[in-house]
């Protein structure tokens, strides 16, 4: 700890420009048995003026500089990860095993068809699974994540609508729903009309009702919503929306609270995506990749991205025919990697397993809900799906924050929940900790939640220090936002800056 503190303040562990000495090797390339470069006529525009300002490192030194920036992060192997809407569970060791496998990871995707029968047949067979799971129609594997899946939901029903000679102009969003939902409508030419959410925290059939008209192309509902709160008014809102001549998008983020307990074409969704590296495990958090079907009920199969997976198990072949298609989302089989995990994870569990997914992960939010409620308050008295969220009303009282409730955690080995969002409730923190944390752990953060409650009532102030033991500090996020460093200049001194 003094160690990093004395790296002038930075992050743990100094950058790689700064490390290392000029002529350092990681290793050393045989002699050319060809022209070099400086020998080839190469038109002089095209060569660089300076050397590339690369670090001169050993191999060593390579190594333990990235062995100890992957001790400095906070992750799912580490610790508790109840960051709600994310749905951080433990991401099994075989899809690992299986996604890495040198068929799969080094397969070239401009290999004759044949040459890939068993990519083929794993993308048909999660197709197949994700249908029963939903209960639609159809599905593609093209979104390489849940906002793409956004994307391309919106696009089918563009489509669809404009096949009808009825192209419409009006996407209703409730307020409670996650940014990229706005910003996919708007992306895809749409004006956003919100929807107020009702006083028990989900959207109440009369306000769709109202908002309802000639204009609306589609209502985008989050089901259970961001507020981790089951959508009770759902079927009435969909006979509204497909009687006013609409269709229903669900953003299917929060689908582990339904798997085995609610087929979402059961209650009149048109069209979903699936966030595989949510529902079906894969490791996230730091940027992806991810993966995000889409799926759909008959009416708007034909639009779905080409090509289409079909054919049989045994012969499994792509379809390049849809004359009606939105076209192609993505490169390829899409982020197959994910694909191979959650056909992993989902044939690991089978239908029995699946089915305890949604209820131990409802009975694992309800369960920190109840013990932390007198602790915390919570934004909405209406029983808890996969998440549950609180708000710092109480602390405020006493002078501290979300925010700083947020950096405590992390002193007693905790990720912070999510912290401000959604954005319907000030000073929301909103966890879900999945059914794969152990009973043990749940009481630990529980433990953790009401010792910070704790330390607030005897001494708020101290509060703004942490986090104490990390290595970091907490930043200046203002000036972080506002004025970003993008560009990395080395210190003087260091060898990068010489
Ligand atoms: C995660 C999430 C998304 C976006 O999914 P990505 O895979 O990150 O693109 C959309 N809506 C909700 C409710 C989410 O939680």
């Amino acid at each position: 700890m003094t160690l990093w503190r004395a790296l002038k303040g930075r992050v743990g562990e100094a950058p790689i420009f700064e490390k290392g000495a000029p002529g350092r090797l990681g290793y050393v390339l045989p002699e050319l048995d060809f022209a070099a470069a400086d020998d080839l006529e190469i038109e002089q525009g095209y060569l660089r003026e300076q050397d590339p300002m690369l670090p001169e490192v050993t191999e060593f030194e390579v190594v333990r500089h990235y062995t100890r920036l992957s001790q400095l992060n906070a992750s799912i192997d580490t610790m508790m990860y109840p960051l709600g809407s994310c749905t951080m569970k433990y991401n099994p060791r075989s899809g690992e095993k299986a996604a890495r496998m040198g068929s799969f990871a080094y397969g070239h995707p401009l290999e004759p068809v044949e040459f890939h029968q068993a990519n083929l047949r794993i993308m048909l067979e999660l197709g197949g699974y994700l249908a029963k799971i939903t209960g639609l129609d159809a599905v593609s594997l093209q979104p390489a994540a849940g906002a793409q899946g956004e994307l391309c939901g919106l696009m089918m029903i563009r489509a669809a609508l404009t096949k009808r000679g009825d192209p419409r102009k009006v996407v209703l969003v409730p307020d409670s729903a996650h940014g990229t939902n706005p910003a996919t409508s708007t992306l895809n030419g749409y004006k956003v009309k919100p929807i107020k959410s009702g006083p028990e925290g989900y959207v109440q059939a009369e306000a769709v009702r109202e908002a309802m008209d000639e204009d609306v192309a589609c209502i985008m509902i989050t089901n259970p919503n961001t507020l981790g709160i089951f959508e009770a008014e759902i079927q009435e809102i969909c006979d509204i929306v497909h009687e006013g001549g609409g269709f229903v998008y669900m953003d299917g983020a929060n689908l582990n609270a339904l798997l085995g307990v609610a087929q979402p074409a059961s209650f009149g969704i048109d069209v979903m995506h699936i966030n595989l590296h949510k529902t079906f495990s894969t490791p996230h958090g730091g940027g992806g990749p991810g993966s995000g079907p889409v799926a759909c009920v008959a009416e708007l199969e034909p639009f779905l991205p080409s090509p289409v997976v079909v054919g049989t198990p045994e012969e499994p072949r792509l379809d390049y025919d849809r004359p009606e298609s939105i076209g192609k989302l993505r490169s390829f089989h899409g982020n197959f990697g994910m694909i191979i995990r959650a056909h992993c994870f989902i044939s690991e569990h089978g239908a029995e397993g699946l089915k305890r997914i949604g209820p131990d992960a409802i009975l694992s939010a309800n369960y920190l809900r109840a013990r932390l409620k007198d602790y915390y308050n919570v934004a909405y008295d209406t029983p808890s799906m996969h998440e549950v969220v609180f708000n710092d009303e109480k602390q405020k009282e006493k002078g501290a924050t979300t925010l700083d409730v947020a950096k405590r955690l992390i002193d007693f080995g905790f990720h912070p929940p999510t912290i401000y969002f959604p954005l319907v409730v000030p000073g929301a923190l909103m966890a879900e900790p999945t059914e794969t944390e152990p009973l043990e752990e749940l009481n630990r953060f529980i433990v953790a939640m009401r010792a910070v409650d704790q330390e607030i009532s005897d001494h708020p102030e101290e509060l703004k220090q942490a986090p104490r033991t990390a290595p970091a500090r907490r930043f200046d996020e203002a000036t972080a936002a506002r004025k970003p460093r993008l560009r990395y200049s080395p210190p003087e001194g260091s060898p990068a800056g010489e």
